[in-house]
């Protein structure tokens, strides 16, 4: 079992300080707590940048407005505190999680009464799946659950509320010895996995399903990009479950889980293969930062 979260050494940017890690606590009576009033963000740093770092923090800002919340930093002062909490815990390769709540000056279902919290920390986090799990590909379940319509949830934000369905389904297919969970939107088509946006392969052509009621993830926008770059033809559309029959290749995206190839989604099969090993590279050259060329 890795060491539990709460008690690790480094350092915490916690509302405009470094506080020691083990002492970046929040009340008991918090209302990001009780009732998911908190937006967050994933990011990652190779060679000592974050990759996409102002595209994070627009998305962190935006999540908070979404939930009628304002981030009382701007978006240069939340990219410098997460450059100081990299250099301040000695970092270069690192997943990193800035997270904005409401604080405990009321504790009922309204909130605007209540502060705004922001607090990030990074720690080394290699990768999502094991390296051996990622070369066979995973094996995914399908969820209970549902993506729920934008009109039943502010579903374009990276807000707390949205992960309680995803834990359901992770844990739910873990337990059965799946790596995850593939979950369908409420109108019965493919939507994402548990916390990674999903591609599939024909040929020179990719297809992924329309962010219309989920996450357009920032690592999925980076492959879509790369896809076209290496000759694909790619096809953003709904994508009915039975459909899965007609692929070759499958992989999911995401700052944590990278390009994570897919060897079965319940009863349908993939062979890991070209396409993936392809993007599995042009992603990692993606983010590796430029060289400097030496004088
Ligand atoms: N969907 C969900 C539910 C996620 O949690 C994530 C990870 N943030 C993604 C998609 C992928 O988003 P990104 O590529 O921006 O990390």
């Amino acid at each position: 079992m890795a060491v539990p979260m709460d008690q690790r050494d480094g350092w915490i940017w916690f509302d405009g300080e470094l506080k020691p890690w083990r002492e970046a606590k929040i009340h008991v009576l918090t209302h990001g707590l009780h009732y998911a009033s908190a937006v967050f963000e994933g990011q990652r740093a190779y060679g000592g940048e974050v990759f996409k770092l102002r595209e994070h923090t627009n998305r962190l800002i935006e999540s908070g407005k979404t939930l009628d919340f304002t981030i009382p930093y701007s978006a240069d002062e939340i990219d410098a505190a997460c450059r100081q909490v990299l250099a301040s815990n000695n970092l270069v390769d690192a997943y990193m999680r800035p997270i904005a709540w409401r604080g405990s000056e009321e504790l009922s279902v309204p909130a605007r009464n209540n502060t705004v919290h922001l607090a990030i920390a990074a720690w080394v986090w290699p990768s999502y799946f094991s390296v051996e799990e990622k070369l066979k590909g995973i094996r995914l379940q399908w969820s209970k659950w549902k993506r729920p319509s934008p009109e039943t949830i502010p579903c374009k934000a990276k807000a707390a509320g949205l992960y309680m369905i995803c834990t359901l389904s992770k844990d739910a297919a873990m337990a059965e010895g799946y790596a995850d969970a593939l979950m369908l939107d409420y109108r019965g088509y493919v939507a994402e996995a548990t916390g990674a946006n999903v591609f599939f392969v024909k040929g020179d052509e990719v297809h992924t399903p329309t962010p219309d009621c989920f996450l357009n993830g920032i690592t999925r926008q980076t492959l879509v990009g790369l896809a076209k770059e290496n000759g694909y033809r790619v096809v953003e559309r709904h994508i009915r479950p039975e459909e899965l029959a007609d692929f070759e290749e499958c992989f999911l995206t995401g700052t944590a889980a990278e390009v994570t190839p897919v060897s079965q989604v319940g009863d349908f099969r993939f062979t890991p293969g070209k396409a993936c090993q392809t993007l599995i590279e042009a992603y990692s050259a993606a983010v590796t930062p430029q060289q400097v060329a030496a004088e």
